[in-house]
């Protein structure tokens, strides 16, 4: 086994042996019946670490033909794995929790390296991960089906497990993702085709072999891939349940590619935002610019949160008061590299999505909006040929322009300043997206008014970017649909219910009942 690959038999003697080379070496891109893989697709792909450009690895990616391989393997593998009983399913969830917690450090020294996130933001986005299948494991048995008092007999609901269950992740927290997708989906007794993202692989192959021995082989298959592999998983008549996490662009075309395949599939869909800051001239200022900062994910990722609330809308009267305390929060924060536990803001994934970030900056300079702060790569030598975008800031920015109506999914935050508290609401609402909003304002009936009011499917009021374990999120709108953290609701979404009613064949019953 290569050495990228934790060794998962020998982990409990031996952690520290684990090895991560990420020295550009050859790798096999696919976990499948429980072992590495060598993907089908022709060329080798490289791993770049954005941050530098130095070559992390090289391995080839699953094709649609792996993906079929990885379906039909699951789906052998499945009912074994339904049957296996629940307490012994959700025990491998825990212990598997247990090996990320005591890998944490390597698995983030991979993210780091091949995201350009800053270490510690990886290390707490994984940590998380496992938190996150505790938590399944934890309701687990409230999976349960209900009685109904339709007649004498007995009528009752069970949930079953949909067979193999498909998912396909986006690249900004890897592990987290991972476990997003297949910790409840397996609790539930599916096995799981996992498509992570082809621009941060690599740590999702290292959490693999930590299954090795926890689960029999294709309860968990890991097919890193592109558009190709993601459209095959989508377009697969055996996959009834498919979970999604990635841009709304992808996510339609993940509907439709379910839809070819000529069977039903039921979608959870995780995408993009362009979400609100509101902030009323009541706010308490100080707090609310720090929020307005840290809500901006300029931190941790860089602005590639999807959660992000990049458009600030303020009270005129407040307007200047907040910009300038946001300037001046923007302006401490210091880019670095991302294996550096200091560093507090990385790189962006690629260089392709650093033009892509450099263009809507040059949109908004265009169509009249005032940069303020950043705007450009940094000055830092070391960083010169890294994906770094500095922490960019416009005011000025008017609802119609593009960097306040289009998903950046970078360090740009944009200030729009408005009059008429009557017309905010709709402001807020005039996007496709809906996703987060975090409204700031002292008064009870305003935040609970505009709390019902916003078309969002995740709220804060004073308060902004922390998801809270177990409260579901997910979006509304073309921000998706189905939620992601919602404990025994989420557990359900993997089953499929059945009714099953049980007549009683009692004379002396049948003769009383009325029904
Ligand atoms: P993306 O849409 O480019 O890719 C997401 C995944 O879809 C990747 O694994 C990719 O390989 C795959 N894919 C690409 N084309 C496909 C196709 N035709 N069929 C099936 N799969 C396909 O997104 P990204 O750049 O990786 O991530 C950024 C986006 O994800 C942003 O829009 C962000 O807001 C969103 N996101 C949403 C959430 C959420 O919870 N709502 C969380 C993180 C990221």
């Amino acid at each position: 086994m290569p050495d990228l690959l934790l060794e998962a038999k020998r982990w409990k003697a031996n952690v520290s042996r684990v090895s991560v080379p990420l020295d550009g070496s050859s790798v096999p891109g696919l976990w499948l019946n429980g072992r590495p893989e060598r993907g089908s697709t022709e060329a080798a792909a490289s791993i770049l670490a954005p941050a530098t450009g130095q070559k992390l690895a090289s391995l080839n990616l699953a094709n649609a033909a792996d993906v079929g391989k990885a379906v039909e393997a699951s789906a052998r593998a499945a009912t074994t794995w339904a049957k296996t009983p629940l307490r012994e399913r959700a025990a491998s969830l825990i212990e598997l929790a247990s090996r990320i917690e005591a890998n944490l450090d390597i698995l983030a020294a991979i993210d780091a390296k091949d995201t350009g996130s800053p270490v510690t933001a990886m290390r707490g986005s994984a940590a998380k991960g496992a938190l996150y299948l505790r938590m399944m494991a934890g309701v687990s048995y409230e999976m349960s089906g209900r009685t109904y008092p339709a007649s004498d007999g007995l009528h009752y609901t069970i949930n079953q497990p949909w067979g193999v269950v498909g998912g396909i992740s986006a690249y900004n927290h890897p592990i987290l993702f991972a476990c997003q997708k297949f910790g409840p989906a397996l609790i539930a007794g599916n096995t799981v085709v996992l498509k992570p993202s082809e621009q941060a692989p690599l740590s999702t192959l290292a959490l693999a072999a930590l299954t090795e021995d926890l689960l029999p082989p294709s309860v968990l298959n890991i097919v890193p891939g592109s558009a190709e592999a993601g459209a095959a998983l989508a377009a697969h008549p055996t996959i009834q349940r498919l979970t999604f996490t990635g841009g709304a662009a992808t996510g339609l075309k993940v509907q439709a590619a379910a839809a070819s395949s000529g069977t039903v599939k039921h979608l959870t869909l995780e995408l993009g935002g362009k979400n609100p800051m509101v902030i009323f001239a009541d706010a308490s200022l100080e707090q609310a610019a720090a929020a307005a900062v840290r809500g901006t994910n300029f931190t941790r990722n860089q602005g590639q949160s999807c959660g992000a609330t990049t458009r600030l809308l303020v009270h005129r009267a407040v307007a200047d008061s907040i910009t300038e305390r946001v300037v001046d929060e923007v302006s401490a924060i210091e880019l670095g590299l991302p294996e550096d536990p200091s560093t507090v803001m990385g790189s962006l994934i690629s260089k392709s999505h650093q033009t892509r970030v450099l263009e809507f900056i040059a949109s908004g300079q265009a169509e009249g909006a005032n940069l303020l702060i950043g705007g450009g790569p940094p000055m830092d030598e070391r960083l010169a040929s890294g994906a770094y975008v500095t922490p960019t800031v416009f005011d000025s920015v008017t609802p119609e322009m593009s960097i306040a109506r289009e998903e950046i999914f970078g360090p740009v935050l944009s200030i729009v300043p408005w009059d008429d508290e009557d017309k905010v609401l709709n402001l807020a609402n005039d996007s496709p997206y809906g996703l987060t909003a975090s409204i700031w304002t002292n008064d009870i009936d305003k935040a609970l008014g505009f709390s019902h009011d916003l078309e969002a499917g995740y709220i804060w009021v004073n308060d902004v970017e922390t998801r809270y374990p177990g409260v579901p999120f997910g979006g509304w709108k073309l921000s998706g649909i189905g939620k992601e953290q919602a404990l025994v609701d989420e557990l359900i979404s993997f089953t499929r219910q059945k009714s099953v009613n049980v007549a009683i064949r009692s004379q002396r019953l049948a003769s009383q009942s009325g029904l």
